[in-house]
């Protein structure tokens, strides 16, 4: 009761995800299962980036990848509509990890110059 169709105008039944009179879905979508997809296609390839780029930083002077994958995670982990924040935490991991590797190398290079 009170509610009616926004199609047809006529009453809706209660519980009904379709109107009888037109035939409209009329279920309502919940916000919070609601995601566009070009945001959710943005949140994949951000998290997928920075796993990427953050595992690249490993290699040998490709710093420049945990920098990138640093800054795509921390991104995709700010957009709320990203669905795939478990990827951009694996990449962030990645990303905070190949970055310690190559301080703790510098350190230990500076260090060679005074021994
Ligand atoms: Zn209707």
């Amino acid at each position: 009761m009170g509610k009616y169709c926004s199609n047809c105008g006529r009453e809706l039944q209660e519980d009904s995800d379709v109107c009888l009179s037109c035939g409209k879905l009329v279920r309502e979508v919940s916000p919070t299962y609601y995601t566009p997809q070009s945001q959710s296609n943005q949140g994949k390839a951000l998290s997928t980036i920075s796993v990427v780029f953050g595992a690249l930083g490993f290699w040998p002077l490709i710093i420049i990848g945990s920098i990138v994958g640093l800054v795509t995670s921390i991104i995709g982990l700010s957009d709320d509509a990203n669905r795939f924040k478990e990827r951009s935490k694996i990449g962030l991991g990645l990303s905070i990890g190949s970055l310690a590797f190559w301080l703790i190398l510098m350190v230990i290079g500076r260090l060679s110059y005074f021994f």
